[in-house]
Formats: C-alpha cells, structure tokens, sequence
C-alpha cells in the first residue's frame, strides 16, 4: 500500500483564504483583528516561529505587532506588558513565544493572559472548557489536526483513535477533541508498556512526543490516517517527524509528511483563533 500524502499546505491555504474573507467582513464593521506576540530573548527558533506568525496575520489581513524584551526582563516587567496587552482594545489575540528564560513561570504568564485573548488556548480556564466540553479556544496544533480529519472526510465518530503524548500543548487537547468528536481514544506516554499494541489499534493515529522517528511501519494499523506532529532537526540540517515516513508509507492509508503536514495547520488555526476573539467582540 502506499499512503496518500496529506498537503498540509494547501488546507492551510484554504482555511487563511477564508480567514482573509471573515476579516474583511469584520473590516466593514471598523475592527481589524490584533495580534500581538510577545518575545523574550533571541531564542534563533522562536524568532523564526515569531516572524512567520506576523507574515503570516499580515498575508490574511489582519494586524499584528511583535513586542521584543531582552532575555533578562524579570517576571514583574513581562507579566506588566501582558497586562498592557489586556486592556488594549486593539489586541484581540496574545501569544507570548514559549519556551521563556529560565527566571520566569510560565504558568504564571500564560494565567495572566485574558482568557478571551489567549489564542494559544493554554490558560488554565481555556484548558477546563475544553475538557468540560464547552471550548472558547482550542489549542492551535490539535485544532489544526482535527481540521486536516474534517478535510480528509475521516469518519472520528466511533473511530479508535491513538494519541502517542500526552503534552499540555499537543497530546491531551488532542485526546480531548478527538472525544468530543466520539472517537474512543487512547493517550499514550513515555511510560505506556508495548506501545505496538496501542498504536495498531489505532485508526487514527496522532504522534506528537519529540522522539524521531520513533513510530515505525510495523506500529500502524493498515489503512490508518497517521498525523505526525514531531518537529525535529537532524544532524543533517534537514526536519523529520516522529514517525519513520518511508516504511509508515506502506502501511497507512493517509499521513501527514514532514515538513509540510501539521506545522502549516497550526500557523493558520492561530489565524482562525484572532479572528474568532475579534468576532466575539463584536457580537458580546
Ligand atoms: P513534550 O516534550 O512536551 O511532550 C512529549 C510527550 O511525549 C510526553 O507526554 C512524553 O511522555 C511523550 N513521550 C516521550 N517519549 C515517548 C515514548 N518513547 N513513547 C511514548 N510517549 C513518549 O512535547 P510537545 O508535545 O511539546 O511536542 C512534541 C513534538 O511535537 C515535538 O517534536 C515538537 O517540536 C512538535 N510540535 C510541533 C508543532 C507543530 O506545529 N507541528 C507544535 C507543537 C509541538 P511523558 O508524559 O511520560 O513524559
């Protein structure tokens, strides 16, 4: 068998196209979406990830600022701009860039963040709706994925479906999509024993644990849709996701490469997340 290649590209492409229309809309009624992202340090990763975000809000029309701080800025001064970022009518999403210097909680900071703005979807109180099964903002990596489902028409309802990491940020709001959607879902972690047999149950197969390659032809059920979330760097310069794509090619139905899967879903569900903060100001 060989795997259908799922172009990550192009459903983002299609989802900012629609943001760019929503946006426009709202244009009508004298709102431009805000973003603002927060950046602490020269972190070469995250000044990457950063400059994408803004590109990327600028492409769809909606406005974004990049406040920079220098990696020695205490707590107090950090959790101040957020603050600010608060009460400014014109910021309808934050997002500050993880990971943060060591002297600071981020925790902390992401609390701090109003849950309405909080277009990551990592503030406690957006966690608990989401597991409580009335969700304000969904986490941008797991919403993307279930969107690259909605848009390979993958039946989830009844669907077993196999999370391998269980991260605040990727692992559990995936779990927690996936349920709400009515797969039966199991959550893996670095502790789960014969993790083969978990993973070949699996119709729908999630990998987002940072372990290359680490989830092998022989692990996936034949015909299953496998969404590998891993963002990896190898000696060679190149990327390479948690699951050796070659010999994963022979057994799934469907899978997502790397790059070109899910990084391009998650950039796009952060645009759908401003957009839909701004919505909801005007329609409070
Ligand atoms: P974390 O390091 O926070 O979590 C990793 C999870 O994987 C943990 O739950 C850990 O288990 C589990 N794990 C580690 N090793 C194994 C193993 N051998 N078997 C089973 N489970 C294991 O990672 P993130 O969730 O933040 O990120 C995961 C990957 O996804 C990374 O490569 C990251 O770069 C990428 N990523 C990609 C994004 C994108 O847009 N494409 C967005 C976010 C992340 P335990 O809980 O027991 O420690």
């Amino acid at each position: 068998m060989n795997a259908r290649i799922i172009d990550g590209k192009a459903i983002s492409a299609a989802i900012k196209t629609e943001v760019a229309q929503r946006v426009h809309t709202l244009a009508r009624q004298g709102i431009t979406p805000g973003l603002a992202v927060v950046l602490v340090g020269e972190d070469p990763a995250s000044q990457v990830y950063v400059r994408n975000k803004a590109a990327a809000c600028e492409k769809a029309g909606l406005h974004s600022k990049v406040i920079r701080l220098a990696s020695d800025t205490s707590e107090e001064a950090l959790l101040d701009v957020v603050r600010e970022l608060n009460n400014d009518a014109s910021v309808h999403g934050i997002l500050v860039q993880l990971p943060l210097p060591a002297q600071m909680n981020s925790s902390k900071v992401i609390e701090t963040i109003a849950p309405a703005k909080d277009v990551d979807g990592f503030h406690i109180s957006n966690a608990g709706l989401l597991m409580t099964g009335r969700p304000l903002v969904r986490p941008c990596t797991p919403y993307g994925i279930m969107k690259i489902l909605e848009s390979e028409n993958t039946v989830v309802r009844g669907a077993e479906a196999v999370v391998v990491g269980a991260s605040n940020i990727v692992g559990k709001p995936m779990a927690l999509l996936l349920l709400a959607a009515g797969a039966t879902v199991t959550l893996c972690n670095s502790k789960t024993r014969d993790l083969g047999a978990q993973t070949r149950r699996a119709d729908i197969l999630v990998v987002a644990t940072g372990r290359p390659r680490m989830i092998t032809g022989d692990m996936i059920k034949p015909g299953a849709i496998v969404i590998d979330v891993g963002i990896n760097r190898q000696a060679d310069g190149k990327l390479t996701g948690d699951v050796e794509f070659e010999s994963a090619c022979k057994v799934a139905g469907a899978i997502t490469p790397v790059p070109g899967g899910v990084g391009p879903m998650t950039i796009a569900m952060l645009l759908v997340n401003t957009l839909e903060a701004a919505e909801r100001c005007v329609h409070i």
